[in-house]
């Protein structure tokens, strides 16, 4: 079956996973994308602490202009700082970035909190959608969904599916899914939902593609439902910006 991947980190890492380092350049994952019939990805760079993300994010721009067909990025961006918008700006208007990934426990910070309230006015403007990693703490569903909620038109991926993101697939209809780490439970949940906001993921390379693809092949859904997580619903979401 065909496949696009919603979320792979790419380029160096950051001071992170002391146990293995996850630097992987683009000679290293187009060969891996095509071993597993992965036509297209979003890619974003490795968690960082902030300051390293201009550099990130121009890798990822390089990275895309040199395979325009298989890759498509997303750039990342610390909200708490200072020139955060500068560089939301500079994602979209210089590089041509496509959208942004955000992870609230990495970057330490709450998305509800007024603080941020400009940045995610500002990313709703750029229209670029957001992966959001979710988890626990300033990660929970319940918190992004408040942002999901405040812009009905942007698009918002909550990254490994968990139980708690079933709800705000419910609740909001600019709520995607993305099945890095999940269960195919959790799957059927959210197909039962809307089997078109349920995105395939591997988070390459913490993952691997052979247990990330099996979670999905294990759920009990029908080939077309198959058919649209692993690829028609990654199309349809980057095409209706
Ligand atoms: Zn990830």
């Amino acid at each position: 079956m065909k496949i696009c991947d919603a979320h792979i980190h790419l380029g160096k890492s950051g001071p992170w996973q002391p146990y293995m380092n996850p630097t992987i350049y683009t000679d290293t994952l187009i060969p891996l994308l095509n071993k597993y019939a992965v036509e297209q990805a979003i890619v974003f760079p490795n968690p960082n602490v902030g300051d390293k993300y201009p550099e990130m994010n121009d890798y990822i721009a390089e990275s895309v202009k040199k395979y325009p067909k298989r890759l498509v990025g997303f750039g990342r961006v610390d909200p708490r700082r200072n020139d955060a918008i500068q560089e939301l700006n500079r994602i979209k208007t210089k590089l041509g970035l496509t959208g942004l990934k955000l992870h609230p426990f990495v970057e330490c910070f709450r998305p509800d909190h007024p603080f941020f309230n400009k940045f995610f006015h500002k990313t709703n403007e750029l229209k670029l959608p957001i992966l959001f990693h979710t988890g626990d703490g300033f990660s929970s569903p319940g918190l992004i969904l408040k942002i999901a909620k405040k812009y009905p038109k942007l698009h918002i991926i909550l990254g490994h599916l968990r139980e708690a993101s079933i709800n705000a697939l419910a609740e909001c209809e600019n709520v995607y899914v993305e099945t890095s780490g999940t269960l195919p439970d959790f799957i059927e949940l959210a197909a039962d939902i809307d089997e078109n906001r349920v995105l395939f993921g591997s988070d390459i390379p913490y993952y691997r593609y052979p247990t990330q693809i099996a979670i999905v092949e294990a759920a009990n859904i029908s080939q077309k439902t198959k058919r649209n997580v692993f690829y028609e619903n990654f199309r349809r979401m980057l095409n209706q910006k």
